[in-house]
């Protein structure tokens, strides 16, 4: 059986247009509103062919080929790359939701997520190349001056050049505070920078001439810790073409991702310029983070649908005791299970996406404000929990595959370890909890996630309005999210105050907890969207899944909600 994709197109516009409503929101954003659904199915039928027809293909054989770095220290992509990638930049991709200003398309970045989650599924490797694009376009345009705009945006925008985030060093990982390359200030207003990068992912390749570097460094008077870091652009190539004094010592040999340079680059005095103010690169660095959080988020929908869509085929071909297995119980509830959670995640992350528009185009400035706070409280929790299920959820796939799902030609294998780094990268899971409930439940006395609740409360209230007695259960189980969320936020807010560990001790359940709230909302908005359409195989099918999955999958959250409510609690020594 071929391992193939299928972009969940129906699936798509469903949570698009009926579940989010997304055509009511663009009608709101000036930007958007001559977009409509139809446009935006469009767009994202064309991107499902490039995805499913090009670069599909290059997946399994780029994995076995693995990157190479020659002799004069140049990174080569596997077969087939090079050809996808001058594809996805004919078909104006890269530009998708980038300002027509700077030769964007100017679509919104919900149309973007849909397209992520095709290409993340199709080959998350070669999808490590463009999907920092956007993030560095951002920053670039937020924060760079008018004439790194001048020579960058347009070639970022348009994918003629590439883009890399350079954080990590071998002392400093998380704790980027401790990170020591540095930045000498020259009088001609650039700086020289030199120091050692490691795990820098498309640092190099050959896919464009330049490869524009986001540096986080220190300036000689920098304050210590993560408050003395500024960020400079540092291209491979310089205006007057000679190539500049960075180096790529050595690509690592790793799990997954084998088509993904993952380079440790050596700077060298290399040429560089500020973006954004000194010693406050971190603050314009998030803007690049926040997106590519949300970019991880969506690689972990991608290796979510993949599994399920070839598992579910898989299913239904093996045949073990004269029946397809596909009818035994067990494969039935892992594989209803796992379709569940992805259209849950599905609406989760697109909500998010959504937030982002709404934040930077609503015509309403207290709309944006709201939508910010929104997009602040989800986007750790995209990448935590659809990564987490991104590698867990294709591993439970790969159980449908038997002995099969462990030999490379299923496919399937290469899925699961493809997926253990998005929990990983960007922003290690336990680092996102952290951020979630610290800076954004804490950070801000509850207001954002009191928000969130009465958006979630606002569903419930639609669905008694419905006086659909079959919704009710929906509405009931989302009001014990809300509850449960609610009372968990008060008593770890509460042991804060005397106990500054207590919310660290919380942090990873109180995002599952959290998670499983949006789930609930996802699938009760789910079914009551689905139980609006006129009669028909789609909406009942949804239907009957959102209700297999507030009594299965639901009850998982009191566990989470339990353990962060105990937050008090001290931790016993390890065993030595
Ligand atoms: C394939 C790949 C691609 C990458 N791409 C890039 C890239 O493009 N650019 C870039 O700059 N970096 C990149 N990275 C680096 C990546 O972002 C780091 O590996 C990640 O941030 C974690 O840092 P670390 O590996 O040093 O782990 P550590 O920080 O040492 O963490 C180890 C463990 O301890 C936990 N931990 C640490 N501190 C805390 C805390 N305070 N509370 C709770 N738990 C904690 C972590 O969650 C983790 O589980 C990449 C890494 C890989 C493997």
């Amino acid at each position: 059986m071929a391992y193939e994709y299928v972009a969940p197109l129906a699936d798509m516009r469903f949570v698009l247009e009926q579940v989010l409503e997304a055509p009511r929101s663009w009608h709101a954003c000036p930007a958007f509103a001559e977009l409509d659904i139809h446009t935006a199915s469009a767009v994202l039928d064309e991107a499902a062919k490039f995805a499913g027809e090009v670069l599909q293909p290059t997946n399994a054989a780029g994995d076995l080929e693995g990157c190479t770095l020659d002799a004069d220290g140049r990174v080569h992509t596997p077969r087939g790359y090079r050809e996808a990638y001058q594809a996805f930049v004919e078909g104006g991709w890269p530009a998708l939701p980038c300002d027509p200003a700077w030769g964007g398309q100017g679509l919104p970045l919900v149309l973007d997520a849909a397209m992520r989650e095709m290409l993340s599924a199709c080959n998350h490797a070669w999808n490590m190349y463009p999907d920092l694009l956007h993030g560095a376009y951002e920053t670039l345009k937020a924060h760079g001056s008018e004439a790194l705009k001048a020579r960058y945006l347009r070639r970022l925008a348009s994918g003629e050049w590439l883009a890399a985030m350079a954080l990590t060093e071998p002392q400093a990982g998380s704790d980027l505070g401790a990170l020591r390359t540095k930045a000498e200030p020259r009088p001609d207003g650039s700086v020289a920078v030199s120091g050692q990068k490691i795990f820098i992912s498309g640092a190099d390749h050959d896919l464009t001439d330049n490869v524009v570097h986001l540096v986080l460094v220190r300036l000689p008077d920098a304050p210590a810790g993560s408050k003395g870091l500024s960020l400079a652009l540092v291209p491979k190539v310089l205006d007057d073409g000679t190539r500049n004094a960075w180096f790529v010592d050595g690509l690592e040999k790793k799990m997954g991702i084998k088509g993904s340079a993952t380079c440790a680059v050596r700077y060298e005095g290399a040429t560089g310029w500020l973006v954004g103010e000194p010693h406050r690169g971190l603050a314009a660095m998030f803007l690049m983070m926040n997106s590519a959080r949300l970019h991880v988020g969506l690689q972990g929908l991608g290796h979510q649908e993949m599994a399920v869509q070839n598992a579910l085929r898989y299913a239904a071909e093996r045949v073990q005791f004269r029946t397809p297995i596909v009818h035994t119980p067990a494969m039935r509830h892992l594989l209803l299970r796992a379709q569940a959670l992805v259209e849950g995640q599905r609406v989760i992350a697109y909500r998010a996406a959504l937030a982002i528009d709404e934040a930077h185009h609503h015509e309403d400035p207290a709309r944006r404000a709201d939508a910010a706070a929104l997009a602040a409280l989800l986007t750790p929790v995209v990448k935590a929990f659809c990564t987490h299920h991104g590698f867990h959820g294709a591993a439970a796939m790969q159980q449908v595959f038997g002995g099969y799902g462990y030999v490379h030609e299923y496919g399937i294998e290469q899925t699961v370890r493809d997926a253990r780094i998005a929990m990983v990268y960007e922003g290690t899971n336990e680092i996102q909890a952290i951020d979630l409930l610290q800076r954004k439940v804490l950070g801000d006395g509850g207001a954002a996630v009191q928000g969130l609740l009465a958006d979630c409360e606002a569903e419930a209230a639609r669905i008694d309005a419905t006086g659909d007695a079959a919704l009710a259960p929906f509405a009931a189980a989302l009001r014990a999210q809300i509850a449960a969320a609610g009372e968990v936020t008060a008593a770890v807010a509460a042991a804060a105050r005397t106990d500054a560990e207590a919310p660290l001790r919380a942090a990873d359940d109180y995002l599952f907890g959290l998670a499983h709230l949006l789930l609930a909302w996802a699938w009760a908005a789910s079914a009551r969207a689905a139980a609006a359409m006129p009669a028909g195989p789609f909406g009942e099918a949804k239907l009957a899944r959102s209700r297999y999955a507030v009594e299965q999958l639901l009850p998982q959250a009191g566990v989470h909600w339990q353990r962060a409510r105990r937050c008090g609690l001290e931790l016993p020594a390890l065993a030595r």
